[in-house]
Formats: C-alpha cells, structure tokens, sequence
C-alpha cells in the first residue's frame, strides 16, 4: 500500500475550499484503494476569513483529512514547505487551493511516478483568466532568472508538483529561511520530469499574491539563486573607477597645458553626482544579500504551528 500526501496551502480561501476539498477527494478516490491510499493536508496560513472552521470541520468529517493552522501569515512558500514537513506519505504533490490545477492531473503526475520519475511537475500549457501583466511578467520572470542563476528552473512551472519520498527528504534537509520552493527542487536534481495542462482561472476569490509578495518571491528567486547582482555591483563600480580615471587624467591636462581650468566645476559635479550615485545602487544590491544573511543566521524556525488537526 502506497500512501499519497496532498499539500494545499489555505491563505483566505472560503469562496473555493468546499469546492476545492470536493475535487480533491473526488480525484484521489478514483485511485485503486488494492494499492494506495491518501492524506489531504491543508494548511492554514494565518485566513482571516472562516477557512479554519472549514477545515476543522472538514477533518472531523473525513478520515483522510489533516489540517494544520499556522500561528500567522508566513506565505505560500513556506505553508507549503509546513505540510511537506508533516506529511508521511511516499509521494507527496503540491497543489493550490483555488483549482487552478485541476486535480485531475495528480492521476498523471501518479502514473509518471510508477514508471520510476522522481519529481513530476505541472507544465503550463495553458494559462486561463490571469492579467496580460501576470503572464507577461512570469514569462520573462523564469528565462531572467535561468540566465542569472545556475540552476535551471523549468519554464511555465509553479509549485504543483509531485516528489518522491527521496526528493522530498532531501528537500526537506533545506531549511534556509527564504525559500523559493520550484528553484530549490531543481537544484536538488533527481530525475525529474514533467506533464502539461491547461491552467484554469481560480474558481472564485480573488489572487492571494499581490504585487508586492510577488516581488518579494521574485527577489527571493534571485538573490537565492545567483551571486550574479554581486557580480553586477563590482563590475559598475569598475566601470565607474575607469571614468573617474579618464576624468583625473582629463583634469590634469587642462590644468597643466591649458589655461582654462576653471570651468572644470561642471565635470567635477558630475563626477562626484556619478560616483555617489553607483555607490549607493552598490551598497543597495550589498545590502540585499547582507539582509538575507541575517535573516537566515537568526536560524528562527521556518514557520509557528497554533494546532494541529486529525494528525
Ligand atoms: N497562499 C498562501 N499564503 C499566502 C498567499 C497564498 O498559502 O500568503 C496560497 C493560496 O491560498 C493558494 C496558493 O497559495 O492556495 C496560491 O495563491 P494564489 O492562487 O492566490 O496565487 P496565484 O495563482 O494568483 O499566483
Ligand atoms: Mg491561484
């Protein structure tokens, strides 16, 4: 008997929970009860609306169900890495509570499984009911980040995926505070492999990822994955350093050869403006990594669990 672990994150979802625990146990019980059973988890992140009864009810009512309530709002990265942290079985899949990802590809991500892949993951063909912008900005988002850093994520991908108990173990032993869950699977490797569908418009609700945690998901894509912005900060002060010493050079020739040196006024302004101004987008980029190296060095624990249900 094999034993399937469903992850789904909650953040404010009552419009589509009942909807969404509906399909999922209606897909999973389709598989043949002769080989496998399953385990829904759904974690809670901190809803201020009433998807905590809901749960908690749900588990009440349903034997497969599980459910795990975070202290606050930690994001999707890192309920997502909650349920894998608790869950038992010898897959797990990830999949958004909006339906988004239709369930049904679960059953194929299965199959792919048995024939001995190790992580499986939902390639987007499709993508219904997201904004020009979103889509846009996605788009770019992954080859950007494939050329900066040196792992390569694959490209229309998110967080539904399936992973084997070895994967997921070893994904598991990666507790670094700000996560980027697609980046950190591909970097783990294994033999990985994907299935395409179509991505639906959530069910009802709105999106739980407003411009600004996509941006910080964004700037955790990067600065995790790539020392390159670094690069970037020492190769413009370089540049930077080369003016200024064509400017030195250029000053010194007017004031030794010339006589009229003093118009230089308007060169040294600039120079100076220049130089502050390069060192402070340097100092910035710094600053971003050193943040980031004080928040992973407080070795806080990755998230705070209030209750935990049907476990
Ligand atoms: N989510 C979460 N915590 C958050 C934001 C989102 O657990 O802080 C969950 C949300 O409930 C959903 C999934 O993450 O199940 C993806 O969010 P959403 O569908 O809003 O993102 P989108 O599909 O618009 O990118
Ligand atoms: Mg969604």
């Amino acid at each position: 008997m094999k034993l399937i672990s469903v992850v789904v994150p909650c953040f404010n979802e009552q419009e589509v929970f009942a909807e969404s625990y509906k399909r999922l146990s209606d897909t999973l019980a389709q598989l043949d009860p002769q080989k496998y059973t399953y385990e829904l988890i759904f974690v809670n992140d901190g809803s201020k609306d009433n998807t905590l009864q809901q749960i908690q009810a749900t588990v009440a009512a349903d034997k497969h169900v599980k459910g795990i309530n975070f202290a606050r709002n930690f994001g999707h990265q890192i309920a997502i890495t909650a349920g894998l942290d608790l869950c038992t079985g010898d897959a797990a899949v990830v999949i958004d509570a909006d339906l988004q990802d239709p369930p049904q590809v679960i059953l194929e991500m299965i199959e792919k499984w048995e024939q001995g892949f190790d992580v499986i993951y939902g390639k987007r063909r499709e993508r219904a009911g997201e904004s020009a912008f979103k889509l846009l900005t996605a788009k770019y988002f992954y080859r950007f980040i494939n050329r900066l850093s040196d792992v390569d994520i694959p490209l229309d991908t998110g967080d539904f995926r399936l992973m084997d108990r070895k994967a997921l173990d070893q994904f598991l032993s990666m507790r670094e505070t700000y996560r980027f869950v697609r980046g950190m699977v591909a970097w783990i490797g294994f033999n990985q492999t994907s299935v395409e569908y179509d991505r639906e418009s959530r069910f009802a609700g709105t999106t739980k990822y407003p411009l600004k945690k996509m941006l910080r998901l964004a700037s955790d894509a990067i600065l995790s994955f790539s020392n390159t912005p670094l690069k970037i900060a020492s190769f413009v002060g370089f540049l930077a350093s080369i003016a200024a010493f064509v400017g030195i050079l250029y000053a010194l020739y007017m004031r030794l050869f010339t006589e009229n040196f003093v118009p230089g006024w308007t060169l040294l302004m600039i120079s100076v403006l220049m130089i502050g101004g390069l060192i402070l987008i340097v100092l910035g980029i710094i600053g971003e990594y050193v943040g980031r190296i004080y928040g992973e060095i407080k070795r806080r624990p990755l998230y705070i669990i209030r209750d935990k249900f049907g476990f």
